[in-house]
This record gives structure tokens, C-alpha cells and sequence, in this order.
């Protein structure tokens, strides 16, 4: 056996995974109850799943939709975005934030990331923006805030709407004003939450959007039910009374299963972050102890992250595969960074551009030589497991495991 192979413990252990649900007996229960109640689409939970969640972060509307994707869509559309337009945003994200800005007909022209962080540059953002921009996206990655004062001087000086991919960010807290405030409480237009399982608070599928703009709730609740002027539970209170279709729109809502699931999380939710916030802490401590080498994730001094993933960046050698590979040899799941959207085979030249260059991005292939950070963490960086269950031992293990994977 090399030195990088597994000793038998590590064998004979359950797998660690890279994530898992934290929901159990009371989010059930919830569940069960609204579908006995005999109204399951959306109705009265999602309006008081909307409001709870409103006042928890400190915003004046909330608005629930299916997912984030359909969230950031919703908000797009409604800012009447079309082909000619631009939207300065990231590569370095899940392909949906991408995707939300050319299925509106948009062109993506991608910032690059900060220089030992994983979200937004904020230079980047003032270089990409041009004569076409009708809006800046900004992606709190993994949960870690990005520089939203930075952002929204940049957003405010050029008269643009700044959109928060906040799919990630539930529970996550910025110094503003002296103060720190829950990602949520916008500091642009809108922020849009994702509820998918891989993120702190989940329903299943599901999707939020907070904004402090009334006539933009509105609207956005009319769009995410065919452009209707009553919903069905409003039309179920006023008697006989017919809707109207104001505005194409589309079927994004969230049934009342899901809110009911949701509200019984969000109450949970601090609880969550700082079991994440101890979890990351420990992670912290053991590995900058066992494998000094190992980058750690950055928290600014202005930002609290929720946790939603730990990233870490590999010593210079270390291949990102051969790394995954020795970690599932010994049971431990993992990822690799956070996926460049430029680099799929949905995003040719042509479908972007990058910054700060203005128009047709003229980079060859897959490669764009001013996103070299967004690609060298998609290269160099690694996700480990995370979640509320684990436990010491567990964290023992992925340590163990990611030294052993760094050494073979
Ligand atoms: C998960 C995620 C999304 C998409 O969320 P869905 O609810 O699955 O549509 C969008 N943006 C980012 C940054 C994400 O991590």
C-alpha cells in the first residue's frame, strides 16, 4: 500500500456525505397537517410563510416562488430586460444565475472574483459596466456575503438596480451602519433565496424574494400566477368575483405544503446558523493546525456567513481529482469549486461577455484570461462535507482524510 492509501477504520466507517437536510419530526408534522387542511397549493401558509420571513430579515415584502432560478427570472422579466440589454454578474456561480439573465433574452457579461475570496469583485463590476448594462447581479457565494457597500456605491453611481443572488445567504449578516443585518433586508432592488435542500433552509424546492419595493411585490405576485389580478385564495374570500389577466405571466408558486415546511425551518434557523458557524469554526481550528497549507475560507471583518459550504484551496501540487478521489477513498464526499458557467458547453463565445471588455467577448475556447480567478477557484478549490449532524469524530475524519489526500 502507497501512503496515500486508507487504513481499514477508514473503511469499515459510514460514508460522509457533502450535505444533508436538516428536517425532521416538527417540519412533518406541518407538512401533514396541510395536507389533511384540504388546500395544498398556495394559499394561507404561503402568505404567512411570506410575512415570517419578511420581518426575519428585515425586509417589507417577501414573495414566494418555486425556486431561486424562477426568483432571479421573476425579478429579471420584471425589469423588462430583452436582447440588447446587459447584465454585469459572475461566472463563478451555479449555472442558474447565468441562466436567469439570458433566458430574459440578456447578455451576461461576467466580473471576475476577489482575489482570496470567492464572490463578486467589485472593480471587476465598475469595469464591466457600459453604455448597454440595465443591471448588476450579485452572488452571495456559498452563503458568504459579498461586498454589498462596495457594490451598491458602484450600482447606485451608474443608476442601476442591484439584484441579490441570495440563494444561498439565508441567515447571513452584514455590518451596515454599524449595525449587523440579515442578508434579505436588500440593499438593492431585490433578494432572491433559494430553499433547495443543498442550502441551510429548505423546502423541498422553493424560492424567495425580499424587496423593500411594494409596487414590485405586487407585480411579482401577479407575474408568478399568469399575470393574474386575484389568486385563487383571494378569490376564494370575495365571493363571486372574476380575475383578470393583466399581464403575460408565468406558473411560479409555491404550494402551501412547502410554506408550511418552510415557516416551521425559518423558526429553526438560528439555531442552524450557529451550529454552522460552530461547525465551521472547529473546521477552521483543525485544519489549520493539520494541513497549514490548506487555504481556509475568508470571513470579512463586515460579514457572517451562514456556512452553507466550507471551501477550502488545495496546497500548489495537489491535483483537485487525484485529492477527491483519495477523500472518497476513505469515505469522505466532497466537490469540486464552484462551477464558472463560461467554461460549459451552454455558454459558447458569442452567449457572454466578460469584463472589462465591451461587447462580444473575443476569448478563445473555454478560456477567458480576465476570469483567471473565477477559474482558478473552480480549479484549485475544494468543497467538504457540512452540515448540522456532523459531528467531532466526523470532522476528525475529513481532517485525517484531507492531510492523507494532500500527502499521496
Ligand atoms: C442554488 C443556487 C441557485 C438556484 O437555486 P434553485 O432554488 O435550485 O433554483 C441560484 N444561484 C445560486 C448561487 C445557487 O447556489
Amino acid at each position: 500500500m502507497g501512503a496515500g492509501a486508507p487504513d481499514e477504520r477508514a473503511l469499515s466507517l459510514p460514508p460522509i456525505p457533502l450535505a444533508r437536510p436538516d428536517v425532521g419530526e416538527a417540519e412533518a408534522e406541518a407538512a401533514r397537517r396541510v395536507l389533511l387542511s384540504g388546500w395544498l397549493a398556495q394559499g394561507p401558509q404561503v402568505a404567512a410563510f411570506e410575512a415570517e420571513f419578511a420581518a426575519h430579515v428585515g425586509a417589507a415584502q417577501a414573495v414566494a416562488v418555486c425556486n431561486a432560478t424562477a426568483a432571479l427570472e421573476l425579478v429579471l422579466h420584471a425589469l423588462g430586460l430583452g436582447p440588447g440589454d446587459e447584465v454585469v454578474t459572475v461566472s463563478h456561480s451555479f449555472i442558474a444565475t447565468a441562466n436567469a439573465v439570458r433566458r430574459t433574452g440578456a447578455l451576461p457579461v461576467f466580473a471576475d472574483i476577489e482575489s482570496g475570496g470567492f464572490n463578486i469583485d467589485p472593480a471587476s463590476v465598475a469595469a464591466a459596466i457600459g453604455p448597454r448594462t440595465r443591471a448588476v447581479l450579485a452572488v452571495h457565494q456559498m452563503g458568504m456575503p459579498c461586498d454589498l457597500t462596495a457594490l451598491a456605491r458602484i450600482s447606485e453611481a451608474h443608476g442601476l438596480p442591484l439584484i441579490e443572488d441570495a440563494a444561498c445567504a439565508a441567515g447571513s449578516e452584514v455590518l451596515s451602519d454599524g449595525r449587523w443585518r440579515r442578508i434579505g433586508r436588500p440593499r438593492g432592488l431585490a433578494a432572491c433565496f433559494s430553499l433547495h435542500p443543498r442550502k441551510l433552509l429548505t423546502t423541498g424546492e422553493g424560492g424567495m424574494i425580499t424587496t423593500a419595493d411594494e409596487a414590485l411585490a405586487k407585480r411579482l405576485r401577479r407575474l408568478r400566477t399568469h399575470g393574474a389580478d386575484l389568486d385563487a385564495a383571494a378569490r376564494r374570500h370575495v365571493g363571486v368575483v372574476e380575475e383578470r389577466y393583466l399581464e403575460p405571466g408565468f406558473n411560479m408558486r409555491m404550494t402551501d405544503v412547502q410554506a408550511a415546511i418552510g415557516r416551521v425551518q425559518l423558526a429553526r434557523l438560528p439555531q442552524m446558523v450557529a451550529r454552522r458557524r460552530e461547525l465551521a469554526r472547529d473546521y477552521a481550528g483543525r485544519l489549520g493546525a493539520a494541513a497549514p497549507d490548506v487555504g481556509l475560507p475568508r470571513e470579512p471583518a463586515w460579514a457572517r456567513s451562514n456556512w452553507q459550504s466550507f471551501c477550502v484551496t488545495l496546497p500548489e501540487g495537489v491535483g483537485q481529482g487525484a485529492a477527491r478521489i483519495a477523500l472518497a477513498a476513505r469515505g469522505v464526499a466532497s466537490r469540486r469549486g464552484i462551477m464558472c458557467a463560461h467554461r460549459e458547453p451552454a455558454y459558447p463565445p458569442g452567449t457572454w461577455a466578460c469584463a472589462p471588455g465591451r461587447g462580444r467577448c473575443d476569448c478563445a475556447g473555454p478560456r477567458c484570461t480576465r476570469l483567471g480567478r473565477s477559474e482558478r477557484a473552480q480549479d484549485r478549490s475544494l468543497l467538504l462535507p457540512l452540515y448540522n449532524q456532523m459531528t467531532e469524530a466526523d470532522l476528525d475524519r475529513v481532517t485525517e482524510a484531507l492531510v492523507a489526500a494532500c500527502r499521496s
